[in-house]
C-alpha cells in the first residue's frame, strides 16, 4: 500500500499538449549506445517505462552532420534513416504508458566532426571546446536559417519516430542554442549578438519553429542551465532570469539544472541529494508551465518536499533511474525501502565518456537488458536443489548471495568480519564516500527478507570448514589487498626501500593508522584512492606530498566528472602536487624521485611512504582448495569460484556485476561463457 504522504508524486501533470501519468521524469542522459546500439538503447529505455517513469528521455539528438560529436555515441537524426532506431526506443516506452521524448542538439563548436569532416559552426568563430586542432567558422544569417530549418526537420522526423516531448537544448555549454546565449561564445554583432534580447533570439525562434511544426501534437520543451560558474563570462543567475522573464511561458516545459556537465552530474563526494535547488529554485516563480530538475533524488520525502515547496513540478532523474528504473513503482507500491539508491560514484557517466555501453555500480543491469536479457527486478528461478556456500559478504559475494536467494536457491554466506560489505563498509568510512555504504546497505536489506539465505559472521571460513560444508558450489569472495612493494603500471620489479618501516598502503590508513608527516603519497593508480587518503591525512594534519608518474593527478576521474573538483579541493588543502615523477626508492633520508621524461632525479624528505599502486587478490584460500581436489568430491563439491576482487580486483561496480552475473548463469549452460547478443540493429532493409 502507498503511503498517503507520497500520493502527490503520483497526480498526472500536462505538458502543453500531452500528460505525464506521474510526476516521476527520466530527463536526457548519455549512455554510451547511443545511434549505434538502438536494440541495446531501446531496451534499456523501455526498463524505466515498466519501473514506472512517466517520462522517458533520449540523450542528446544530432541533428546534422555539422554537429557531429563522435567519437561519443549519443542519438541521431540526420536524416530519415535515423527514424527506425527512435521509433523502436518510442514503441517501447509507450507500450508501458510512458511518455517518450526526445533531446535536440546541434553542439556547434563543442562537437567534433571526426565522424564527418564538416566544418563547425558556432555565433563566432572560436576554437573548438574539447581540443581538437581546428575552429568553428561564425555563422552567416543564411547559416542560422539553414540552422533552424535542420532543427525544425529533425522535429518532424521525431514526431514521425513518436515522440511526445521535443527537446530545444540550452545547457551543459553543449548546444548552438546555449551557445549564442553565451557573451564568451557570442561575438556577433547583428540581431543575434550584444543585447540579451539579441542573444535570445535563436533560442526563442526555435521554440516558436518547434511549436510550429510539432505544436498540435507534442509538447515543446526547453532544457535550460541556470548557472554556469563562469562569472560574466557565462550564463549568471541574473541573466538567467532575464531569460525566464523573457521567454517565461513559450515552452511547455522547463528542464533546468546547472552547467557544465561536470556540475550538473557531481558525484555524492562533492554535492549531496538536492543540490541543485539554491540554483534552479526561481523558475517556477516565473513561468506557469511545469518545471522539472535534478538532484540525484532517491529518497520520496526529499521529493515530496520539492513538489510541495513550490521547486519543482516533476522530479527529475538520471542516475537514481539507472540505479534504480522501478523506483517510482516502488515509491507507489509502498515498497520505498527496496530502492536501490544511487550512490552518486558516477561509473555511469564513464560508459559515455569511454564511449562503451553504460554500467552501473548499484544496478548490475544496467546495460544488460537486451544484450543479456537482465531485469532490474526480475530473475529466472531455481532449476535445482544445490545449495551455494558463498565466502566473504563484501559486493560481490553480497549480490551473488542476494541473487541466489532471489531465484530461490540455499544460500550460506560466511563473513569473517563482525561488520558486512567488506571494501564498501571500509571505503564509505572515507571522507566523501559515506553514500557507497548504500551498496551494502540494500543488498543486507534484501537478504534480511529471504528465508533462503543465512549470513554467519565472525566466520573465517578455512579449506577444512568448506570441506566439511557440503555445498555442491563453493564461491570465494574474498576479496584483495593493496600492495606495498611499488609494483604496479610503472614499477615492474617493486620499489627499494619499501621492504623497510614507515611504509604504508590504504589498508593501513583504512584501519586507522596515522603515518608520521611529512607522508609522501605514490599514486600510481590515478583513480580516487589517492585523493581521498590525501584528504584524510591532510585532515590528521600530516604534510602530504602528492607524487603521481602521471601527467595529472586522478587522472581516471575525469571519467567520473571529478577531476576539477579533486584538483581544487587538493590545492585548497596545501597538498603539494608532484607530477610525471616515479618513486625511485625510499630510506631514512627519504624518497628519491625520477622524472619519467628525463630520468632527472631529486631527493624529497619524508618520513613516510604510502603506496597507491596495485592490489593482489586474497586467494589463499582459493589456493588451499585447490591443493586438495582431490577430496571434492567424497566432500560433494562440484565447483569452486573465485567472483569480484578475489578474481581480479577492480571497480566496487565490477564486484557487484561479478556477483550478479554468477547468479544469473548458476545452473544455466551459460556458467562462464562470455555470451551475448552483439547485433544492434539491422542497417538497411532486408540486412
Ligand atoms: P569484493 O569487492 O570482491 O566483494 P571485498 O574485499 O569487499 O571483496 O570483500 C571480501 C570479504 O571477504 C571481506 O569482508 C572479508 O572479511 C571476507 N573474507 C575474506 N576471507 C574470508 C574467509 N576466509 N572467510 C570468510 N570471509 C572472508
Ligand atoms: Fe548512481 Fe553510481 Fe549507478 Fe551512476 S553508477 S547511477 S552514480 S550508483
Amino acid at each position: 500500500m502507498r503511503d498517503p504522504r507520497y500520493n502527490i508524486l503520483f497526480e498526472p501533470v500536462r505538458i502543453g499538449p500531452v500528460t505525464a501519468r506521474n510526476r516521476f521524469y527520466q530527463v536526457p542522459h548519455c549512455n554510451g549506445m547511443g545511434h549505434a546500439m538502438p536494440e541495446a538503447h531501446a531496451a534499456m529505455r523501455e526498463m524505466k517505462a515498466e519501473g514506472g517513469w512517466a517520462v522517458v528521455s533520449t540523450e542528446e539528438c544530432e541533428i546534422h552532420p555539422s554537429g557531429d560529436v563522435s567519437p561519443y555515441v549519443e542519438a541521431r537524426l540526420w536524416d530519415d534513416q535515423d527514424i527506425p532506431a527512435l521509433s523502436l526506443m518510442c514503441e517501447r516506452v509507450h507500450a508501458h504508458g510512458a511518455l517518450a521524448a526526445i533531446e535536440l542538439t546541434h553542439n556547434g563548436p563543442t562537437s567534433s566532426n571526426l565522424y564527418s569532416r564538416e566544418v563547425a559552426i558556432a555565433p563566432s568563430h572560436q576554437p573548438l571546446k574539447y581540443g581538437y586542432p581546428h575552429q568553428a567558422r561564425a555563422m552567416t544569417l543564411h547559416d542560422i536559417r539553414e540552422y533552424r530549418r535542420w532543427h525544425r526537420d529533425a522535429a518532424l522526423r521525431a514526431k514521425r519516430a513518436g515522440f511526445d516531448i521535443i527537446y530545444i537544448y540550452a545547457a551543459h555549454d553543449l548546444s548552438l542554442a546555449m551557445h549564442f546565449l553565451q557573451s564568451r561564445r557570442n561575438k556577433r554583432t547583428d540581431e543575434y549578438g550584444g543585447t540579451l534580447e539579441n542573444r535570445v533570439r535563436l533560442l526563442r525562434e526555435l521554440i516558436e519553429d518547434t511549436k510550429d511544426a510539432v505544436g498540435d501534437k507534442c509538447a515543446v520543451a526547453v532544457r535550460f542551465a541556470t548557472e554556469e560558474f563562469q562569472g560574466a563570462d557565462g550564463v549568471t543567475e541574473s541573466e538567467a532570469k532575464e531569460i525566464v522573464h523573457l521567454l517565461a511561458d513559450l515552452p511547455d516545459l522547463w528542464d533546468v539544472n546547472i552547467a557544465a556537465w561536470y556540475m550538473d552530474s557531481q558525484t555524492s563526494r562533492f554535492a549531496r541529494e538536492g543540490y541543485q535547488e539554491p540554483f534552479t529554485h526561481w523558475v517556477k516563480q516565473i513561468t506557469r508551465k511545469p518545471v522539472v530538475g535534478v538532484g540525484r533524488f532517491t529518497s520520496p520525502d526529499t521529493m515530496v518536499s520539492q513538489i510541495r515547496r513550490g521547486v519543482l513540478d516533476f522530479i527529475g532523474a538520471a542516475r537514481p533511474s539507472i540505479a534504480d528504473p522501478f523506483l517510482p513503482k516502488k515509491i507507489e507500491e509502498g515498497r520505498g525501502d527496496d530502492i536501490r539508491e544511487c550512490i552518486g560514484c558516477n561509473i555511469c557517466v564513464t560508459g559515455d565518456m569511454t564511449i562503451t555501453p553504460i554500467r552501473c555500480t548499484q544496478n548490475p543491469t544496467m546495460g544488460e537488458e537486451w544484450r543479456k536479457g537482465w531485469h532490474p527486478e526480475r530473475i529466472e528461478t531455481k532449476r535445482s536443489d544445490r545449495k551455494v556456500l558463498i565466502v566473504g559478504a563484501g559486493p560481490s559475494g553480497l549480490e551473488a548471495a542476494r541473487a541466489l536467494g532471489q531465484r530461490g536457491y540455499e544460500v550460506h554466506l560466511a563473513e569473517a568480519d563482525r561488520e558486512l560489505g567488506g571494501r564498501v563498509t571500509r571505503e564509505a568510512r572515507l571522507p566523501g564516500l559515506a553514500e557507497w555504504a548504500r551498496v551494502r546497505d540494500w543488498r543486507v536489506s534484501q537478504i534480511n527478507k529471504m528465508s533462503n539465505v543465512a549470513i554467519y559472521r565472525e566466520n573465517r571460513l578455512t579449506a577444512d570448514d568448506i570441506l566439511g560444508f557440503e555445498a555442491p558450489r563453493v564461491v570465494l569472495a574474498t576479496g584483495c589487498h593493496w600492495r606495498r612493494d611499488g609494483y604496479g603500471r610503472t614499477n615492474g620489479s617493486g620499489i627499494a626501500g619499501l621492504e623497510g618501516p614507515n611504509v604504508f598502503t590504504p589498508d593501513d590508513i583504512m584501519r586507522g593508522v596515522v603515518p608520521e608527516g611529512p607522508v609522501l603519497l605514490f599514486d600510481d593508480d590515478y583513480f580516487y584512492m589517492g585523493s581521498v587518503l590525501a584528504e584524510v591525512l591532510r585532515a590528521a594534519g600530516r604534510e602530504v606530498i602528492y607524487v603521481t608518474p602521471d601527467d595529472a593527478v586522478a587522472s581516471w576521474t575525469a571519467y567520473t566528472h571529478e577531476f576539477r573538483h579533486i584538483q581544487k579541493r587538493l590545492r585548497k588543502l596545501g597538498v603539494r602536487l608532484v607530477t610525471s615523477h616515479n618513486l625511485k626508492s625510499f630510506g631514512p633520508e627519504g624518497a628519491l624521485l625520477s622524472c619519467v621524461y628525463t630520468d632527472g632525479t631529486q631527493q624529497v624528505p619524508c618520513a613516510s611512504v604510502l603506496t597507491i599502486t596495485a592490489r593482489l587478490p586474497n586467494d589463499e584460500l582459493q589456493q588451499s582448495l585447490l591443493a586438495s581436489e582431490a577430496q571434492w568430491r567424497d566432500a560433494g563439491i562440484e565447483t569452486v569460484t573465485a567472483i569480484g576482487d578475489s578474481l581480479a580486483p577492480g571497480l566496487i561496480a565490477h564486484a557487484v556485476y561479478s556477483g550478479h552475473r554468477y547468479a544469473q548463469e548458476f545452473d544455466s549452460e551459460r556458467e562462464g561463457e562470455v555470451a551475448f547478443r552483439r547485433r544492434g540493429w539491422r542497417i538497411a532493409e532486408g540486412e
